[in-house]
C-alpha cells in the first residue's frame, strides 16, 4: 500500500512494556526502506537528556523534545519527513489531536506511543482519542515485577505522592498484572476500603 493517504499507528501498553523500543524499531525499518523520518518527545520526559528517545532498555535514538504537538507541525525536520514517530504522547494536550489529523491529512504515516493509562488505571491524557482513530494498535505488556505473569498495569511504589504526572522510573514505579496491581492498590487504601 502506498503512503499518500496516511495512517496512524497507536502503541500503547503499561510502564516498561517496550513501547519506545517498538517506536525506534518502527522507524529504523522506516529508514531502512529509504524513509525520511522524524521523531518527538515530550520534554517533560527528562529521564536522559533532551534530544533522545529513552527505552528502559538503553537503547536510545534521536528524538526532538517538544512542550506542545504544534511545535511537530512546525519542526524543521518533520517537513520532509514520511514518517514522524512520536513518543511519551499521554503528556501532550488536546492540540495534539489537531496535529496528528493535519499530519495525516498531509498523507504521512505517524507513530505515536504513549501510555494507555496512568497509575490510577485512568485513561491517560489524550491517548483515549488516539486510540479510536488508529488505523493500527499495538499493545504492549511487561512482566508483573510480583508474581511474573503479563502486566498490563502500572504501579506507583507507595509513599510517592498523588499527582498524575510524576516522571520516573524503575524508583517510583513498577509493572503489574491486574491481580497484583489491585492487591497493591487495596494495600495503600488500608483494611475495609475498596471492597464491593
Ligand atoms: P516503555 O517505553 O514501554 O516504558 P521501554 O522500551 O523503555 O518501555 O523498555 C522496555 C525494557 O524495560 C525491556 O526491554 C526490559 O529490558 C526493561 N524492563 C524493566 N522492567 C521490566 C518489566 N517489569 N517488564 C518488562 N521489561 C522490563
Ligand atoms: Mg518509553
Ligand atoms: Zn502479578
Amino acid at each position: 500500500m502506498s503512503g499518500s493517504a496516511g495512517r496512524l499507528e497507536v502503541i500503547t501498553g503499561p510502564m516498561f512494556s517496550g513501547k519506545s523500543t517498538e517506536l525506534l524499531r518502527r522507524l529504523r525499518l522506516a529508514q531502512v526502506a529509504r524513509k525520511k523520518t522524524a521523531a518527538f518527545k515530550h520534554a517533560s520526559d527528562v529521564r536522559y537528556s533532551d534530544d533522545q528517545i529513552a527505552t528502559h532498555a538503553e537503547q536510545r535514538g534521536w528524538a526532538m523534545g517538544v512542550s506542545t504537538a504544534r511545535e511537530i507541525l512546525e519542526a524543521w525536520h518533520a517537513r520532509g519527513a514520511q514518517v514522524i514517530g512520536i513518543d511519551e504522547a499521554q503528556f501532550f494536550g488536546e492540540e495534539l489531536i489537531e496535529s496528528v489529523e493535519v499530519l495525516l491529512q498531509r498523507g504521512r504515516r505517524v507513530i505515536v506511543a504513549g501510555l494507555n493509562q496512568d497509575s490510577f488505571g485512568r485513561p491517560f491524557g489524550h491517548m483515549p482519542e488516539l486510540l479510536a482513530r488508529a488505523d493500527a494498535l499495538f499493545l504492549t505488556t511487561a512482566v508483573c515485577m510480583v508474581c511474573g505473569d503479563e502486566a498490563t498495569k502500572t504501579f506507583r511504589k507507595p509513599g510517592i505522592g498523588s499527582q498524575q504526572v510524576l516522571v520516573g522510573a524503575e524508583q517510583e514505579y513498577e509493572a503489574r498484572c491486574r491481580a497484583c496491581w489491585v492487591a497493591g492498590e487495596r494495600a495503600r487504601a488500608g483494611p475495609g476500603d475498596g471492597d464491593f
